[in-house]
Order: C-alpha cells, then structure tokens, then sequence
C-alpha cells in the first residue's frame, strides 16, 4: 500500500478549527533558487532578502551555504544587515553543512534528511536506524552552537506514517525546536496534507511547517489543508518559484488566509504586488500574464459584458479588491471591448470627447480588433489622436543616432535630437549601447521628471538578426500620467530610443491636451 493511501485510510480529516495567525517562511533564497535556469549572485541576494522583510515575511530562509563561497558570503551579508526576519540556512543531516551555516552568524538552521523507503535505501543506502542516529548527532551539535532547528524528513509523504512520528519523535527529543512536513515532490492532494498533520500533530507538540510543490497544481490549496489541519507557518516563495512546478506561492496562500479565513499574518498585503515585480526582475523569472494577484492579467477585463458589469458593481467580476495587494483594475481594448471600457479608459486619460468621437473611436477600435491585432495603447492612442485631430507633430525627433561598444571601450552614444524643431546634441556612456543612449536623451534634461518604470524586449524570431520588440512604460511624476509606448526594430538600440521617445511625445501630448502645464525644456 503506498504512504499516501494509509495515511489517507487510518487517519480522518481533523475537524476545521482555524488558528488566529499563520507566520510566513519565505524559501525564495533556496528553492526558489533551485528554480532551473536560476542563480543570484551576492548583490541580487541580499536585495531579495531585504523586499522579502519589507513585505512581512516571518523566516527568511537565506540559501544553502554549504553549496558555495559566494552562498556563504550571500547568507552572511543578508544575516548581517538588520533585517526584521529570522533568518535561516539550509543544510543536510551533516556537520560539515552546520558548520558552513554556523559561519554565516544566522539564527536558525533548517536541517534534512530523506525519510521515505526508495530515498533511505536507493539513494542514501542506509538503514533507518542510521537515519535516525544521524539526525540526533546533528540536532545536538547545532544546538550546542546556539542555533535554533527546524528539522526536515524529506520526502515526508512518500514515509511511512510510523516511520514519520518515530523520525519527528526523535528529532524533537534530541532538541529540535519545530518541524517541517515538505511534500517534497508534490504528490498529495489537501484531504491527504490534512491527514498527515492531524496525524503528527497528535504526537509532536513543537510547531510545525507545510512545505507543498505546485506539481499537480495543488501546492496553495494543500498549504490551505496543512493550516486547516494545525500547521503554525507556511513554506512559500514569492512569485511561486521554486523546483520543477515550483513551491506554494507567497501571493496566493496569503490572499487565501486573508481573503477566505481572515487569519492574520505579518505579510502587508499592499505591497505584494511591487515586491513581486522587483523580486520578478531580480530573479530574471517572468510570471505567467494569467498568474493569479501579481500576473499582469489578473485584473484585466476586456469583454464588453465584464467590463459593464464590474462598471455597475465590483463584486460582478472580481472576486477580490485589486486595491488590496497594491494592484488597479484594468481594462484593455479589443474586438470583446464595450462601449463602458472605452468611457472608463478616456476618462482614466483625462480626455472629454464628444458622443460622435465616443462612436468613432469605439468603431475604430472594434475593426483594429477584427483584423485580429492585439490592441496596445499604443494603438488607442493612435486612433484617439487620429479622431479628435490631436496635434500630431511630435515634440522631440530623432535625427542620428550613434552608440559605440566593444570589450576594450566604455560603451558610449550621441543622439540628434530635433526639440520642437530645434536641433540639439548630446552624448553619454553607459553599462551598454542603451544604456549609454538613454543617458544621453536624459543629459538634455529630456526625462525630468519621468520615470522610465518598465523595460522589456523581446526577440520576435529568435536568431541574431531577429527584429526585437521594445516595450517601455513611462510615468510623469510632476503631472502623474503614465504612458507606454513599443517599437519594433532589427537594432535593439534603435528600438529601445523610439519606444522611448514615442513614450516621451505620448506624456507631452497627453499634457497639452489635459491642459498641464509641466514645464518642458
Ligand atoms: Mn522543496
């Protein structure tokens, strides 16, 4: 009989009495790392972990530093910068991996070894009763050298239930101070999750940990089942990264808690979604558009009959306030759009049109959808431009453009510019060709006050003479309006300063249009 099944035979679901508060151990540091594909260096790290204590997180669980020097440095400079969070380090039943952790001065270790059957005799080739004096050697050496443990069976759902409470029994005897129960690969569904802790809860009394992978899908709602059951703390990671199909998800558990159970934890949900966006670019790991809370789809209506409806009241289609976690509703245009969202976005742009033009764009917009285009603002813009006869002339031009690289120079680019037909020079270096040529628009005074708040390329067709697709996202603090702007090119310089400049006009024009007064150079 496999594991799963015992469990889920012997043991009846524990009736639902919800605590009050759920603490938050954030493993981004460690098995988000092991996301495939991913590694940080010590800077990224200690950024991270800093987002990760602005947002409330409980334990930061800081890296692996038996595996590197450069994770020892990293787990040291993140114990040592005055973070709120306990931090801790991850190491095997072995005291060569406690001493590296010990180096790093943290609080806590988190240690492990594998408990289920295949594990202990096909991948450790060792008995249980070695298993167990292990984890004991090592529980009263870390504590011996003041560190706080939590202790591990990996692998805990593919164990014995016996073999499970006699490990957990153990290790708290030999000191450990709580436990973690990983489903290491995956494999349970929540009535099982329930099971196991109502089953460990009976007999270990210290605190315990849910630690669930997303394999089936199932990783928010068996954490769910884990606190339901008397698990005290959430393993998460922030943006669902983690091993394969990755860990539980910060954003999601914590709206569940939250939104579902009203159980308080120290997690501040509105900033989840800047933490998520920065930690998105520190790690270099793009969430799906559909990812629930932080994905960019996540509050986006575009149906005419959604729109309409969550127009007349919110509660017809969002199940949650975008508001909450730090994110606005949205409406984007294309062949589903509804008259309302093309109110509700000119509106949002400060523009007062007529009946007639109402109708005219909405047409418009409607026959750019049919032709099967995606319809970026970009594209809205044009046509509101186009329609209410917009001063089309743009306020900047780009008349040269040179940018110099090389392994042996400091990148460097000279724009010409025309500035309300004025012609103007500027020159800058820079990290890189962009970068160089960015500063140089930005040495004219061009960009004060507007943020450059997103930067995205994609290549178009893959290959090295690939047309690359630039997507910027500019805010004008001073008059706080935001544009965002693309432009497709073979040179991803050339494309990356049209999208900007483009960006730039749309801010202008959108200014004098509303009637601002920034004043421009
Ligand atoms: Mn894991």
């Amino acid at each position: 009989m496999s594991p799963l099944n015992e469990v889920a035979s012997k043991e009846s679901v524990a009736a639902v009495t919800l605590p009050k508060h759920v603490n938050f151990f954030d493993t981004t540091l460690r098995d988000g790392e092991q996301t495939p594909g991913i590694a940080l260096d010590v800077e990224r790290k200690v950024a991270i972990a800093q987002e990760l204590d602005q947002l409330g997180v409980d334990i930061i669980e800081a890296g692996f530093p038996i595996v590197s020097k450069g994770e020892i440095e990293a787990v040291k400079a993140i114990a040592n910068c005055g973070l709120q969070a306990e931090i801790c380090g991850f190491a095997r039943a072995i005291q060569k991996d406690i001493d590296a952790v010990l180096s790093c001065d943290v609080d806590s270790v988190l240690t492990f070894i594998a408990t289920s059957e295949w594990h202990v005799k096909y991948k450790l080739k060792m008995t249980q009763e070695t298993v167990l004096d292990k984890i004991v050697t090592c529980i009263e050496y870390a504590k011996d050298h003041g560190l706080l443990v939590e202790l591990c069976a990996e692998d805990a759902t593919g164990t014995s239930l016996d073999f499970l409470k006699t490990f957990y029994k153990t290790g708290v005897d030999a000191g450990a101070d709580r436990i973690m129960l990983p489903d290491t690969t995956g494999r349970c569904n929540p009535r099982v999750i329930n099971a196991y802790i109502h089953a460990l809860k009976k007999v270990i009394l210290v605190p315990l940990s849910i630690h669930a992978h997303n394999d089936f899908g199932l990783a928010t709602a068996n954490s769910l089942a884990a606190v339901e059951a008397g698990a005290e703390t959430v393993q998460v990671c922030i943006n669902g990264m983690g091993e394969r199909a990755g860990n539980a998800s910060l954003e999601q558990v914590a709206a569940c808690l939250l939104g579902f159970h009203n159980i308080s934890c120290n997690i501040k949900p509105h900033l989840i979604a800047e933490v998520s966006r920065k930690i998105e670019r520190l790690m270099k790991f793009h969430l799906p558009l559909n990812a629930p809370i932080v994905g960019k789809n996540a509050f986006l209506h575009e149906s005419g009959i959604h729109v309409h409806g969550v127009l007349a009241h919110k509660a017809c289609y969002e199940p949650m306030d975008p508001g909450f976690f730090g994110r606005k509703r949205q409406f984007v245009l294309g062949k589903h759009a509804g008259r309302h969202a093309v109110q509700s976005i000119l509106t949002e742009l400060g523009l007062h049109v007529t009946a007639e033009q109402e109708e005219h764009i909405f047409r418009r917009i409607k026959e750019y959808g049919d032709q099967g285009k995606k319809v970026t603002d970009s594209n809205v813009w044009d046509i509101v431009k186009d329609v209410l006869h917009l001063p089309s002339e743009d306020f900047l031009t780009l008349k040269t453009l040179t940018a110099f690289t090389g392994n042996k120079i400091t990148p460097t680019s000279s724009v010409v510019l025309s500035v309300r037909g004025e012609e103007r020079i500027h020159t800058a270096s820079g990290v890189g060709p962009v970068d160089a040529a960015m500063k140089a628009i930005e040495k004219g005074g061009l960009l004060e006050g507007i943020k450059l708040e997103e930067y995205h390329v994609d290549a178009i067709t893959g290959g090295t003479s690939s047309a690359v697709d630039v997507q910027v996202k500019l805010r004008d603090e001073i008059n706080d309006t935001e544009a965002s702007a693309t432009s497709v090119d073979n040179d991803i310089v050339m494309a990356s300063i049209r999208a900007l400049l483009t960006g730039i006009n749309k801010l202008i024009a959108l200014q004098r249009f509303q009637g601002k007064s920034k004043k421009m150079v």
